[in-house]
């Protein structure tokens, strides 16, 4: 029998030595411990309970081998919502929090009234549309992966939060061309690790390449969708991306190449660095923003 404080400094110190974040450690307490309606703080000092230390411990066993622990858990939070995962989605990241929430300002920017078709191109566990669905009653969301396994989580993702959402499966934009999809607002975090690039373990051995590669210079994902979003967009429309922190140069030049008529700007996230693509089609100039 062990107490909390003394399990979770055991912990603490095994993942130092493992190369985990020691957060790692009260994140997952706190987690399984709200699962079971447990009231850590209350208790921190007295003995555990023998059924959460058998959980904790194999959680904690599994984590110090580099596995994610909302592989553990399965599930992660996003923008307060209860997303489940799974080895075939990506782990939802805060970034990605980000970037809905400036999806969501700029809707009320440049979509004050109606309306709203929008699609998520390679929605994975379908964390941004559904976020999106929920924020912003007047979206009407599709979201689209190729991966099958990938539809099927976030379809029940979809049913857990309660978001209405319509799903298919293809390659990028095929399946709206192919169901004559004509959108308002098309968002995408698509693969962007440039394929030679060395990663995490914690990333690269349980998540999906699929989802995070893209191709020699990781902008695959982008190219395909640029070349034919204008069969799938209005002629006021808005597209939303992450991207890698270090594509500014060759993602405006991407831009600038491919969709010369479009306007674009390209936001940090939290952490100072390069992270969002907005592009503009048919949009008043005089609200454009642009954080340089
Ligand atoms: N942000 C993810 C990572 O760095 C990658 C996401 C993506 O490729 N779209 O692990």
């Amino acid at each position: 029998m062990t107490s909390f404080a003394a399990a979770v400094k055991k912990y603490e110190t095994l993942c130092e030595q493992n190369d985990v974040p020691a957060e790692t450690v009260m994140a997952f307490l706190v987690e399984l411990s709200r699962q079971e309606r447990y009231n850590l703080y209350m208790h921190y000092e007295e003995e555990m309970p023998a059924e959460l230390e058998e959980q904790f411990s194999a959680g904690m066993e599994r984590i110090l081998k580099q596995e994610p622990m909302a592989h553990v858990l399965g599930y992660s939070w996003f923008y307060g919502y209860k997303m489940l995962v799974s080895g075939d989605v990506l782990i939802p990241r805060p970034e990605t929090e980000e970037l809905c929430a400036h999806i969501l300002s700029r809707i009320d920017r440049y979509f004050p009234a109606g309306e709203l078709a929008c699609a998520d191109i390679g929605t994975g566990s379908g964390a941004i549309a559904i976020t999106v669905a929920k924020e912003e009653p007047r979206v009407r969301m599709t979201a689209t992966d190729i991966s099958a396994e990938a539809v099927a989580m976030a379809e029940r993702n979809a049913a857990l939060n309660e978001a209405d959402i319509t799903f298919m499966t293809g390659d990028y934009l095929q399946p709206l061309i192919a169901a004559g999809i004509r959108l308002d607002i098309l968002i995408s975090n698509p693969p962007y690790i440039p394929a030679e690039e060395t990663m995490e373990h914690s990333v690269v051995d349980f998540e999906p390449h699929v989802a995070l590669f893209g191709g020699d210079d990781g902008l695959k994902g982008y190219r395909a969708i640029f070349r034919s979003c204008r069969q799938v967009l209005k002629e006021k429309a808005m597209m939303a991306f992450e991207m890698g922190w270090d594509q500014r140069e060759r993602m405006g030049r991407l831009v600038e190449e491919l969709l010369p008529e479009a306007r674009y700007e390209i936001l940090r996230d939290m952490n100072g660095k390069d992270r969002m693509l907005f592009v503009y089609f048919g949009l008043d100039p005089d609200t454009q923003q642009n954080n340089d």
